[in-house]
């Protein structure tokens, strides 16, 4: 609707507006967004196909509703987890940290250690050793 109103093409005007994103100008937060489908082919004729076709959109739109759900799980577990979150998305994909480092150094989870640990990483770290605490 903007950008009719505009008279500026909708891609051009989404990628000035998520450039200003990126560059922390303006924050964008998507919100009410719905899915635009498309008929593709003719419909069938028959109850039974539509039924059958029903049934076929049903089941994809269940299934991509439980990946989604996983998905969300999955980042409930990273963030709420006892583990590095740098680690923990390495060990995902089969990887690990350089030096098999069970730490990374600097994400949050670093900030939820005992206090212990968050001042062995402030030794280790030549920038804060001259910080007093
Ligand atoms: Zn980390």
């Amino acid at each position: 609707m903007a950008s009719k109103q505009l008279g500026i093409p909708r891609p051009d005007l989404l990628r000035k507006l998520n450039g200003w994103n990126d560059d922390r100008v303006v924050e964008l937060k998507p919100s009410g967004v719905v899915n635009v489908y498309k008929i593709t082919k003719s419909l069938p004729k028959s109850a039974a196909k539509i039924d059958e076709l029903a049934a076929d959109l049903y089941r994809s739109m269940e299934s991509r509703e439980k990946e989604a759900l996983h998905r969300t799980d999955e980042m409930l577990a990273l963030i709420t987890g006892k583990k590095c979150f740098a680690l923990t998305l390495a060990n995902h994909f089969g990887d690990s940290l350089p030096d098999n480092k069970k730490e990374c150094g600097h994400c949050q989870y670093v900030f939820h250690l005992p206090f212990r640990a968050l001042k062995r990483f402030v030794h280790s770290n030549s920038i804060l050793q001259s910080v007093n605490y």
